[in-house]
């Protein structure tokens, strides 16, 4: 329906779930948190600065957006959100939880859905999520799967 990849384009997140190399996979098959035949949530490798991480959501197959994702597919993920929704809540304390979702433009041409906790006593600056040093990304990483 509306497409805005490149032609021959190179999914990181279809390489990620496929557990193959391709560049700008910036995943470890460690960060799934959970995966079945349709769907693989996993920690994201960007975090917000100040919030203890984050979690996104991708269906096996790609589809380049809500335009392209079947219903079915859909209701998968909103599913697997809610749950992930329940889990950061529980085990973070959080104030809330959001999701998020972009269509066009975005950095990566995949349908997505992310997962973030927000605490009101700290402001985030919702449209600048950073990428983290390596190394602080997996101590982050390793205490998120921890307490999940
Ligand atoms: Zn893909």
């Amino acid at each position: 329906m509306i497409s805005h990849a490149p032609k021959n384009y190179i999914c990181p997140f279809c390489a990620f779930v496929k557990n193959t190399e391709a560049e700008g996979v910036l995943q470890v098959q460690q960060d799934i948190i959970y995966q079945d035949h349709f769907i693989t949530a996993f920690i994201s490798p960007k975090w917000w600065e100040k919030n203890p991480g984050n979690v996104i959501i991708i269906p096996n197959e790609h589809f380049e957006n809500i335009y392209d994702l079947p219903n079915e597919l859909g209701y998968k993920i909103h599913d697997a959100a809610k749950e992930v929704a329940i889990a950061l809540k529980t085990v973070y304390k959080c104030d809330g939880v959001s999701t998020r979702q972009h269509n066009e433009p975005q950095e990566i041409k995949m349908f997505f859905i992310i997962i973030f906790m927000y605490f009101l006593d700290i402001q985030m600056i919702i449209y600048t999520r950073i990428m983290i040093k390596k190394d602080l990304f997996h101590r982050k990483r390793d205490c998120l799967l921890q307490k999940s």
